[in-house]
């Protein structure tokens, strides 16, 4: 599903440059949940980031379902989110002049899918939220934006999601629950899973917890507060 080789990654701010990631290597198989954890600023962001295709690695292959994402332009890349990718932010990124039910149907309309509407309202249903349908993402806790942001990011039932800290911003009682909901979703549609995570009760979900530091992928350990710490 997923095949990183030799990937590096730098940010380039006038003649500084910011090394992120360092010939790091990856593969993840067709279904599979994988956690990324580690410390802040090591490049769990960025490595969403380049698997999205929403930016360009330095140096190295990155292959999605076989396709290299260096071969693709940029409209080759937003057809192979529109068809494939979901994206789960920390911070929602809902669109706040948009319904909940409009917000979940937008990538189904831009797909130009048959019956968006329809099918969103069904996915809004489970994530519990069929009576908040017309509610605009400033009316919606916290939980309820996050849950939109999940329903908005499964509803074209993707091969792969990718959601960074997606508890990130929640209170540890709504963490657990929209944790729940996000990995019974992904067993129900069966869509890959990398997610970036502080939280050790998602992260014991996955099949696989790896730890980025200093520029690399190594094994990490659920439990122990180091694999996890900020
Ligand atoms: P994490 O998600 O693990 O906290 P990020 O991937 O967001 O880390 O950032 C990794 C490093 O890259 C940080 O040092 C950050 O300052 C830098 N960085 C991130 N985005 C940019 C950018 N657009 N331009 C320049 N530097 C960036
Ligand atoms: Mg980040």
């Amino acid at each position: 599903m997923i095949e990183l080789s030799r990937l590096s990654m730098d940010y380039r701010i006038g003649d500084e440059s910011v090394n992120v990631l360092d010939d790091l290597n990856l593969s993840v198989e067709a279904g599979e949940r994988v956690a990324i954890v580690g410390p802040s600023g090591s490049g769990k962001t960025t490595l969403l980031l380049l698997l999205a295709g929403l930016e360009a690695c330095r140096r190295g292959d990155i292959r999605i379902n076989g396709v290299a994402l260096g071969d693709l332009d940029a409209d080759g890349l937003a057809d192979l989110r529109r068809d494939h990718i979901g994206i789960v932010f920390q911070s929602f990124h809902l669109v706040p002049s948009l319904t909940a039910l409009d917000n979940v149907a937008l990538p189904l309309e831009i797909a130009g899918r048959s019956e968006a509407r329809l099918r969103a309202r069904a996915m809004l249903a489970e994530v519990g939220l069929e009576t908040r349908g017309r509610h605009y993402p400033s009316q919606l806790s916290g939980g309820e934006q996050q849950r939109v942001a999940i329903a908005r990011a499964l509803v074209h039932e993707p091969s792969l999601l990718l959601a960074d800290e997606p508890t990130g911003n929640l209170d540890a009682h709504t963490g657990e629950r929209i944790s729940r909901l996000l990995f019974d979703l992904q067993s129900r549609i069966g869509t890959t899973l990398v997610l970036v995570t502080h939280d050790n009760s998602i992260a014991r979900r996955c099949d696989r917890v790896l730890r980025l530091h200093d520029g690399q992928l190594s094994d990490g350990e659920v439990g122990g507060g180091d694999a996890l710490s900020r």
